[in-house]
């Protein structure tokens, strides 16, 4: 039956399902999931339809304007996801579709890139070339070219070919002798390179066992629990990924698979472009450096099912792949898979739903699980399957721990390389080892300090204090971006006793370049590699050995695979263990295992340097030992004891404004009026000022939810602050199973 009415969210926030009639003539193009034009108020919208209607009771009903595009752009299954997200994280399904359809599909006009392409109007002969040489030699010139040519060619390239203008050929144009057409050309971003062919490997006991269970979630997708792959760095998840996807390609059906952006490496793609290179186009890959255009074209290739394969980052979890069989989602417990800006969703949390939706099979991977996942494993919510060699059976890195309080007691300087690293670093270079020297903390100094009168330089807008750039000479704010040159006397007290602490990448760099100064080092952080190719070009020279010492931020930790690279030295391993977050200590021993996996994957087993002033630290205990069942053991513990998850889920409310009282006062109120409002159950702190008070020039306040209904608290959040108003310049945010904590 063709819809005479439609329902529609228009893509301005109204927080509300608008119903609009179909004229008949445009009835049968219209779905759910079309893009249409709708008068709103006295202007025109575009809209998603999300229902189509026998009957509306709306009075004086106005007709849509018009449908956008060719073929609906969201499916029923999506849209069910879309309105999940809505209720589960407290957010306007408006502001979930912005996520869902990326800003250059809901656009009107459809953006395919248009070319010009050139081709003789009729048949030329040589007598017409001749003639025209002597009056127009490089028009005579062109248009030889273009009576040989076999098929059209793009305008461009034939003048980049010829080295010929524009006006040249306008010139034959208007003699009728050539024509010119425009046709629609799909951009490929990877279209270039060239992808070798790799076939399946043949998989050993432990990956043979986890390939099984996955694809017995394939067969059966109905009753499949996820399965969580938790296998040690190199030990072949990646290798089962691929042969997951070829299991369902053969059954007819498609797959994402979704990685970390920081792992969205060239490396990456080649692999899985490599073992499906029977079908280059079949995989589209999704990521936050693709122009507009790009991903215009890989979408509408996904859309329209010609690729089958996804790969791509936290939003790719929406990419509208018909006939979905697989999710995979590597590196699970990745922090980036969690989006901090309305929808905050959690992409593993929605790949889950989303498998359930699809009724498909659905993999977590990770060398260190989050507790979440873990837990679900240990309930039976998820399936484990567990790779606990390494493909190659190698050894484990050894860890040593080095504790800095005994160091410094013996010279001031080791706080940045104690002289076990150095020592260490010195026998790598000597045998022509290469080394990767971990901080997560970019800069030179990370203070600037007045000796004598105590103060910090701090940042105007926010609760923190600026960072030393030496190679800029400037004061920056890693949170606002703002910048200050270096006073010459402390602006407080004017006293010339300024002096710089803390240390960042930038010094760690410079003290090792002036240890060893023979050695190539190289810096990789967000300020290094602000050149899009740096980072391509950095990673090739490590690989080429070109590079001894690389020293950098997260932007290494992971990921990546250096044969020749045998020590690893994590600067300061307790920079996250300070954090006022309940995640501190997991964080920790992620990063150290993830960073230790870095070490001795060739030939040469590898060695790891961590440096601590808390050697006796839980999450530093168990990674030294690789021991993940314990820490998983005494961290669940924790958590079970003080109500956090994975044993309840959190509900983070942030109050702000840029006036400090008006934001307080919001806050109190709203606690007072949750504590009034929400069940009994659920468990409410008071409003209290958040770690980082200021932020961006706004003062903030927390209030933290916890309870085991989420939907259920979701609600009653979302109902009490609909009936709550709030000043004009006081924003409050929600943030369901929040990772951000600051
Ligand atoms: P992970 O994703 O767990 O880090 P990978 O899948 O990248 O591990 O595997 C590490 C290396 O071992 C890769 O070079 C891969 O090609 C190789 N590999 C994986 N499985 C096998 C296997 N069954 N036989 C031989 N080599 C393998
Ligand atoms: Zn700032």
């Amino acid at each position: 039956m063709k819809p005479s009415y439609i329902r529609v969210i228009i893509d301005r926030m109204i927080h509300r399902e608008l119903d609009y009639s179909v004229p008949e003539t445009l009835a049968a193009r219209v779905g759910v999931g079309s893009r249409v034009r709708v008068p709103f108020r006295d202007k025109s919208a575009l809209a998603t339809v999300v229902a189509t209607l026998e009957q509306s009771d709306v009075e004086a009903i106005r007709p849509i304007e018009a449908i956008v595009g060719d073929a609906p752009v969201i499916s029923a299954n999506l849209l069910e996801l879309a309105k999940w997200m809505s209720a589960y994280y407290c957010c306007p399904l408006e502001t979930v579709m912005r996520s869902l359809l990326p800003q250059v599909i809901r656009k009107a006009k459809i953006g395919w890139k248009k070319q010009l392409f050139v081709q003789p109007a009729r048949k030329i002969d040589n007598k017409e070339v001749e003639k025209l040489k002597k009056r127009a030699p490089r028009q005579a010139e062109l248009l030889e070219t273009i009576a040989k040519l076999e098929a059209p060619m793009p305008a461009a390239q034939l003048l980049r070919k010829t080295s010929l203008d524009n006006q040249t050929l306008r010139a034959l144009v208007k003699r009728g002798l050539v024509q010119l057409h425009e046709e629609a050309v799909e951009r490929d971003p990877h279209g270039d390179e060239k992808f070798i062919e790799t076939i399946n490997l043949e998989l050993n006991a432990e990956q043979a066992i986890a390939l099984k269970q996955i694809a017995d979630a394939l067969e059966a997708p109905e009753s499949a629990h996820p399965v969580l792959l938790h296998g040690v760095t190199g030990s072949g998840k990646t290798e089962i990924y691929l042969q997951a996807i070829r299991a369902a390609v053969e059954h007819e059906r498609s797959a994402i698979v979704l990685v970390p952006e920081i792992s969205l490496t060239p490396q990456t793609v080649e692999r899985f472009k490599g073992r499906f290179a029977e079908a280059p186009g079949a995989v589209a890959v999704l990521h936050s450096h693709l122009s507009e255009g790009e991903r215009h074209d890989e979408w509408q290739k996904i859309n329209s099912g010609r690729a089958r394969i996804v790969i791509g980052a936290r939003s790719a979890v929406f990419a509208p792949l018909k006939n979905l069989g697989l999710i995979i989602v590597d590196e699970e417990h990745e922090n980036t898979y969690k989006q901090e800006e309305a929808p905050r969703y959690h992409a593993r949390d929605v790949a889950v739903v989303r498998a359930k939706i699809d009724k498909c099979a659905v993999v977590l991977g990770s060398a260190t699980p989050s507790l979440e996942s873990y837990h679900n494993a240990m309930t039976g919510k998820y399936k484990l399957a567990t790779l606990t060699q390494r493909v190659d059976t190698r050894q484990m890195p050894l860890m040593r721990i080095v504790d800095l309080r005994q160091e410094r007691r013996k010279e001031k300087a080791a706080a940045i390389l104690s002289e076990k690293l150095r020592g260490a670093i010195a026998d790598r270079l000597e045998k022509r080892e290469q080394t990767i020297l971990f901080l997560n903390r970019r800069g030179f100094s990370t203070s600037l300090l007045c000796s004598n009168c105590g103060e910090a330089r701090d940042c105007p807008n926010c609760s923190v204090a600026l960072t030393f750039h030496r190679h800029v000479a400037r004061l920056s704010c890693h949170l606002c971006g703002h910048t200050a040159a270096v006073p010459k006397k402390c602006p407080a007290c004017g006293k010339d006793a300024l002096i710089f602490a803390g240390f960042g990448t930038e010094k760690v760099e410079s003290t090792v370049a002036h240890l060893f100064p023979k050695a190539a080092v190289r810096r990789m952080d967000a300020d290094s590699m602000t050149r899009k190719e740096a980072y391509r070009e950095t990673l090739l020279s490590f690989r080429a050995g070109k590079i001894d010492i690389l020293v950098g931020t997260q932007m290494i930790a992971k990921g990546l695979h250096f044969p020749n690279v045998t020590l690893v030295g994590i600067i300061n391993a307790d920079l996250a263990l300070h954090l006022p977050d309940f995640r501190a200590g997991e964080r920790t021993f992620q990063l150290l295992t993830q960073v230790a996996g870095r070490a001795g994957r060739g030939e040469t087993p590898g060695e790891v340097f961590v440096q601590t002033y808390t050697p006796f630290s839980p999450s530093i205990q168990f990674a030294r030992h690789h021991d993940f069942a314990g820490y998983f053991q005494q961290e669940l513990e924790f958590r079970e004891r003080c109500d956090f998850p994975p044993f309840k889920h959190a509900i983070l409310i942030t109050v702000r404004s840029t006036h400090e009282e008006r934001a307080k006062f919001s806050a109190e109120t709203l606690t007072r009026r949750l504590k009034e409002w929400l069940e009994p159950e659920f468990i409410l702190s008071e409003a209290t000022p958040a770690p980082l008070e200021k932020l961006q020039g706004q003062f903030r306040f927390h209030i933290l939810l916890r309870g085991n209904a989420i939907m259920r608290l979701s609600r009653q959040v979302r109902e009490t602050l609909d009936k709550l108003p709030f000043p004009e310049d006081v924003i409050v945010t929600v943030d369901v199973d929040p990772y951000q904590l600051l």
